[in-house]
């Protein structure tokens, strides 16, 4: 039978919107070391909004956005969602668009009015041979703000920059700052750039690892188990595997149904602060017992 303090743990941090698949799951928790945070999403709001959009070609940013909300027309990516509401704002009407396909971590590529166009991330376009070391130098300049840059390309052809801002959640540093206290140390594993994960990673006084693939972050989830006490906070869009590697995998916020599938627990409001309120529920719990 379940230990009383166990029991009560349960129900009392449900009526938080903290929820635990179990007993075990708070055994587990009590014993956490790292913490894991997928950036977009779980420390930001998930919401990045277009903030600039510039040239690289003889386009106009009317015409850069037009064939960017073209490719991301079928995506319900963060980056898509920021990009296709920019196009609406300026009243943009969608081009003829088909067979979207997504490059993990990478970008979307489609069809747009009959020609190949792609919306990726600088690195993949400069390893595509479509853009420059100068157009590089570019992103980077809107990436050391923290933003994100992406690349608005046809086949070798480079039509535009857009660089969109998502911001961090008003609680983020509080709850980065109370992980610490409980001597817990805490990481953000993302596959945006290096430059905008530093630019976040500083403003919230922690550790990260960027440029990351979804197989990259199952990976550094399993060599970080290999200590143990490994607790992963997704949004799990892409991440569900690595919540599932994680010996705590917490799913956090709105729109989580995979996640919460494959997901030990889950934080339904979207408050960061929550995940230190589950280790200190955790560890309460588990003192009570013995
Ligand atoms: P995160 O770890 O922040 O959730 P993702 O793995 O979802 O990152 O995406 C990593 C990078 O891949 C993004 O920063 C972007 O450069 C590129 N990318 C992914 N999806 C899209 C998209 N729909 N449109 C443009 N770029 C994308
Ligand atoms: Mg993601």
């Amino acid at each position: 039978s379940v230990p009383a303090s166990i029991a009560s743990a349960l129900s009392s941090s449900a009526r938080k919107g903290m929820l635990f698949k179990g007993g075990a799951v708070i055994e587990a928790a009590a014993k956490t070391h790292q913490i894991a945070f997928d950036k977009t999403g779980t420390l930001t709001y998930g919401r990045p909004v277009v903030t600039d959009v510039i040239a690289l070609g003889d386009y106009t940013d009317h015409e850069i956005l037009k064939i960017a909300s073209g490719v991301e027309a079928g995506s319900s990516h963060p980056l898509a969602v920021a990009i296709l509401r920019k196009a609406e704002i300026e009243k943009i009407t969608l081009p003829k668009s088909d067979g979207a396909k997504a490059l993990m971590g990478k970008g979307v590529e489609a069809i747009v009015d009959g020609v190949p166009a792609w919306v990726t991330s600088p690195k993949y376009a400069l390893s595509s041979n479509v853009i420059t070391d100068k157009n590089m130098e570019i992103a980077a300049t809107y990436e050391r703000q923290g933003k994100t840059a992406v690349i608005v390309y046809r086949k070798n052809e480079p039509l535009g920059l857009i660089a969109m801002r998502d911001e961090p959640r008003k609680d983020a540093a509080e709850a980065i700052a109370q992980i610490k206290q409980l001597g817990i140390t805490p990481i953000i594993l993302t596959g945006d750039n290096e430059r905008t994960a530093a630019a976040i990673a500083d403003g919230l006084g922690m550790e990260f690892s960027a440029g990351m693939l979804p197989e990259d972050k199952l990976e550094h989830i399993r060599i970080m188990n290999q200590k143990g006490g490994v607790m992963m906070i997704g949004d799990g869009i892409n991440d569900a595997p690595a919540l599932k590697q994680a010996s705590v995998g917490v799913a956090m916020g709105s729109g989580t149904d995979v996640a919460l599938e494959t997901a030990d627990a889950a934080i339904l409001r979207d408050r960061v602060t929550d995940v230190p309120a589950m280790i200190r529920m955790s560890r309460a719990a588990m003192a009570n017992i013995r």
